[in-house]
C-alpha cells in the first residue's frame, strides 16, 4: 500500500522519531541523496573537509590522539591530503580497550555519549560510543543505501535477522502499536524455521507483503533451502544480505527460491552501514563523505588494489574519533569508475573475515573462501573443515559415513596447491563432528598461523 507508506512517512514516523530525539536522520536522509550525486572530484573535497575537521578536534580533545601527533612530529595544519593518514598507527580493539578513557573526547560528557558494543564473535566484545548527531547520520546511511534498492521510510521492512538487541519491543502492546504506525519492522529469526513455528511463519510472510527484507545469508539462506525442500512458494521483490559474508552458492539460491534482486551490504556495529552494491551489482559504493577507508597489508602497509585489512576513519563520530580503526575484514578496494554513473568509490570485493584468511608461505593473506571453493568444486559430499597449521600444512577435518572418493581429493589437493603456489601437505582427518566457535559459528576455514589481528601489525605505539 504506497499511500499508508507515504503517510506513515509524513506524519506517524516523524512524531515517533521526534519522540525519540532521533529526528534528525530524515533530514540527513536528504542531504546524503544530493551528496552522492556530486563527481568524485568534490565528493574528495566534502571529504577532505571533513577529514580535517575530525583530526582537529581529536587533537584538541583527545589525549591519545594528541600524544600521536606528537609522536609523528606533526599537527593537524601539517596535514595536506587524506594520504597523510598513513603517518598515523593503525588503531585495534586491544589499542581502544587499553586507551578508551584518553580516546574519548574530553568535550562531549558521559551523558552525551551513546553507548554501544560489538557483538564479538571474534574475541571479547568491544564497546564505543557515538554522540547523537553520529549516530542520527548512521541511520540515515542506512536508510540512504536502502532507498537505491527500492525502500522509502514509512515502507514494510522485514529481517531475517540473528542479533536479538536489534528487535524492537514487538512482545507489548506498545511495541506492537509503533510497527504497525511507525517503525514498520517484523523479525524472523532462526527459530521461525523449526518445525513447529514454519507453517506459522510461511502464513505470516505471504499476508505481510514486505517492500523489502533485510537478513542475515545464512539465516535467509537455510530459509530458502527449507522452503524448496517443503515445496512452498514465497516472492520477495529485494533482498538486502548483510552482517555475514555471503557466498556465490548462497546468493544464487537465495535469488531463485524467493525470484528476488539481491542487494550485498557490509556494515559493521562500530560504523553502522559501510558500503552497499548499486543496482549494476558491481562492488560496493561507499560513502566517502562520512568514512575514509583504506586497506593494508600485514605489515601495514597500504595494500593498493590488492585484498588488505580495511582501515576505516569515521568522519562523523565526534565523540570517540576513531581513526584508521582495523576492522577485521579483508576487502579489496577499486578505483575503476562504476557503470551506474554514481561516482561515490567503491570496494571491490569483501572477502571475509581476517581471522579466516590463511597466509601464503611468502606472507600473504588471502581468504578463506578461496580454499572453500575449491571444496565445493570438487562435490565432495561430506561437511569440511580446513585448518592451516603451518604455511605449508594444511589438515582437512570432515565428517562423512562413506569412503571418500580417490579423484575427489586428488582434485581438492590439487586447488589448494595452486591457490598456495606450492606444493602444500595436506592431511585428510575423518570425525564425528566439526567444532564451532565459541560463539557458535562455524568456521570453515582456520589458520593456526599468528593472526595480523593480534599482533603482526607494525605501529609506531605498542602501549
Ligand atoms: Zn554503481
Amino acid at each position: 500500500m504506497p499511500f499508508l507508506s507515504w503517510l506513515i512517512r509524513k506524519t506517524t514516523l516523524p512524531l515517533y522519531l521526534r519522540y525519540r530525539g532521533e529526528l534528525g536522520q530524515l533530514s540527513y536522509l536528504d542531504e546524503f541523496a544530493s551528496l552522492e550525486k556530486l563527481s568524485s572530484d568534490d565528493i574528495r573535497q566534502v571529504q577532505l573537509h571533513a577529514f580535517y575537521r575530525v583530526m582537529e578536534h581529536a587533537y584538541q580533545f583527545c589525549p591519545y590522539y594528541r600524544e600521536i601527533f606528537e609522536d609523528i612530529g606533526a599537527t593537524p595544519s601539517d596535514l595536506k591530503s587524506i594520504e597523510d593518514l598513513q603517518k598515523f598507527p593503525i588503531l585495534t580493539k586491544d589499542l581502544i580497550k587499553k586507551n578508551l578513557s584518553s580516546i574519548l573526547a574530553k568535550n562531549i560528557g558521559p551523558d552525551r555519549r551513546l553507548r554501544s558494543s560489538t557483538g564479538g564473535s571474534t574475541g571479547q566484545p568491544l564497546v564505543f560510543y557515538r554522540d547523537s548527531i553520529c549516530r542520527d547520520k548512521k541511520f540515515a546511511m542506512q536508510l540512504n543505501f536502502l532507498r537505491w534498492c527500492g525502500f522509502l521510510p514509512g515502507d514494510k521492512h522485514l529481517y531475517f535477522w540473528g542479533a536479538s538487541q536489534d528487535y524492537d519491543g514487538l512482545s507489548t502492546l506498545k511495541g506492537r502499536i509503533v510497527q504497525k504506525l511507525a517503525t514498520r519492522r517484523w523479525f524472523v529469526n532462526a527459530d521461525s524455521l523449526k518445525a513447529g513455528n514454519f507453517g506459522k511463519t510461511i502464513e505470516m510472510l505471504s499476508r505481510l507483503k514486505p517492500k523489502i527484507v533485510s537478513a542475515y545469508p545464512n539465516i535467509i539462506y537455510a530459509f530458502a533451502k527449507e522452503i524448496e525442500r517443503r515445496k512452498k512458494h514465497i516472492e520477495f521483490d529485494r533482498i538486502v544480505v548483510t552482517a555475514e559474508q555471503i557466498f556465490n552458492h548462497q546468493r544464487q539460491k537465495i535469488e531463485e527460491v524467493f525470484n528476488a534482486e539481491v542487494f550485498e551490504q557490509y556494515g559493521s556495529r562500530e560504523f553502522g552501514t559501510i558500503a552497499s552494491e548499486c543496482g549494476y551489482h558491481d562492488g560496493l559504493h561507499y560513502f566517502a563523505p562520512g568514512v575514509i577507508l583504506e586497506t593494508a597489508t600485514r605489515d601495514g602497509m597500504p595494500s593498493g588494489n590488492g585484498l588488505g585489512s580495511l582501515l576505516v576513519t569515521d568522519l562523523w563520530n565526534y565523540a570517540m574519533p576513531l581513526i584508521r580503526y582495523q576492522v577485521g575484514d579483508l576487502v579489496k578496494l577499486v578505483s575503476a569508475p562504476c557503470e551506474c554513473g554514481c561516482e561515490l568509490p567503491r570496494i571491490g570485493a569483501v572477502a571475509g573475515r581476517i581471522v579466516d584468511a590463511i597466509i601464503r608461505p611468502g606472507g600473504e593473506m588471502i581468504a578463506g573462501q578461496a580454499l572453500i571453493s575449491v571444496i565445493r568444486r570438487s562435490e565432495i559430499d561430506a561437511r569440511m573443515q580446513i585448518i592451516q597449521k603451518a604455511p605449508d600444512q594444511f589438515i582437512i577435518n570432515y565428517v562423512s559415513d562413506r569412503k571418500l572418493s580417490e579423484d575427489k581429493l586428488h582434485f581438492i589437493r590439487n586447488g589448494i596447491n595452486s591457490i598456495m603456489e606450492q606444493q602444500v601437505r595436506i592431511n585428510f582427518n575423518k570425525v564425528q563432528e566439526v567444532e564451532r566457535d565459541k560463539s557458535g559459528k562455524f568456521r570453515y576455514v582456520k589458520s593456526d598461523i599468528s593472526s595480523p589481528l593480534q599482533n603482526d601489525f607494525k605501529s609506531p605505539r605498542t602501549h
